[in-house]
């Protein structure tokens, strides 16, 4: 359970009964009132040591841009919904930006109008919409401090159109289980080898309790997939991925494996990433790889076109072996 070390809070919270209620649950949590969650002057000027420091603090306030963003992937709107960043600490994350100021939680009260706005959009479209609504955080995580997902399901079911996704690396899924989702739920359980997750997905679930929530939630009537992601070419990798695709095939129940899809994403790092990185977990493994890396631009780093390519024929001959029924929705 995450007990945040402080609350940092914008005043107009108490004006939303989410807000009211996390003011209420954390009362006896030190507070510090903040003008705008997006700029929160003592954090900027934390150093990169004190990265996971930071992230023991519980940041709550009012959500003002409602963008969606158009994708082609397993959605066809990102949304942004009512958390942004995660008390978890995957090296990789793409959620870590400059100056540290998008490391840590952020909560949004206002779900009401969040869930509205995706609401009257998939009623006003003539196409059925999929939403995707955790791509700025993980909503599994988030439930746990504030059952928003519970909400969001239940208030949901009665929209006449429209479905939400969302991905997750994390086991907490007891709560949604018995909810009357309807069917408009798809859950992606984001999985790598348990190398990985020790090294690298600091303070996520491990890969079989992924697996087992995985499992839970087709048994309770979700649509489920499966994303391996990121693929990291650690040394080893190819060694790796075969044993967790081999785990996969043993341990996903008959029905995931009968209907779940995959999805697969190489790592992309960034100059960002290896600062704080090499500040935060000095002793961690180094994620950067210039043999095998190139710039992406504005100081992004993928692996080489080469390696990639190599990778993807290794992936899609172990899943043609092992998952041969499966859809691959992509690999990037
Ligand atoms: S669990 Fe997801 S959101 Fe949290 S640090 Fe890891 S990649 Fe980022």
């Amino acid at each position: 359970m995450f007990k945040p070390k402080a609350i940092y809070y914008e005043k107009e919270i108490i004006n939303y009964q989410l807000g009211k209620e996390l003011m209420e649950k954390y009362k006896d949590v030190p507070k510090v009132e903040i003008e705008n969650h997006n700029n929160i002057e003592e954090m900027r000027k934390k150093s990169n040591k004190e990265f996971m420091d930071m992230k023991r603090n519980l940041i709550i306030g009012v959500r003002k841009t409602h963008k969606f963003v158009e994708n082609h992937k397993t959605s066809d709107y990102l949304v942004p919904y009512t958390s942004s960043g995660c008390t978890a600490a995957c090296m990789y994350c793409y959620l870590v930006c400059n100056y540290n100021k998008c490391s840590y939680l952020r909560l949004f009260v206002n779900r009401e109008q969040m869930l509205d706005k995706i609401i009257k959009t998939a009623e006003k479209s003539e196409k059925e919409l999929t939403f995707e609504i955790g791509s700025n955080s993980d909503l599994v995580l988030e439930n746990s401090i504030t059952e928003n997902l519970v909400w969001t399901i239940e208030n949901f079911k009665n929209a006449t159109k429209g479905r939400l996704t969302f991905p997750t690396k994390f086991d907490m899924v007891d709560d949604i289980l018995n909810l009357d989702h309807k069917g408009k739920v798809t859950v992606r359980m984001s999985v790598n080898p348990e190398y990985i997750i020790n090294r690298v997905e600091f303070g996520t679930s491990r890969l079989d309790n992924r697996i087992e929530a995985i499992n839970k939630l087709k048994e309770a009537g979700y649509d489920v997939g499966i994303l391996i992601a990121p693929v990291i070419m650690v040394e080893n990798w190819k060694d790796l991925y075969l044993e967790l695709i081999k785990i996969l095939d043993s341990k996903l129940s008959k029905k995931v494996k009968k209907e779940a899809f995959f999805e697969i994403i190489f790592m992309t790092y960034s100059y960002v990433h290896t600062k704080i990185n090499e500040e935060a977990f000095p002793n961690a493994i180094n994620l950067y790889n210039k043999e095998i890396m190139r710039g992406g631009g504005r100081g992004k780093y993928r692996y080489k076109e080469e390696y990639k390519k190599d990778g993807e024929i290794f992936l899609r001959e172990q899943m043609n072996k092992y998952f041969p029924n499966n859809k691959i929705e992509y690999i990037v």
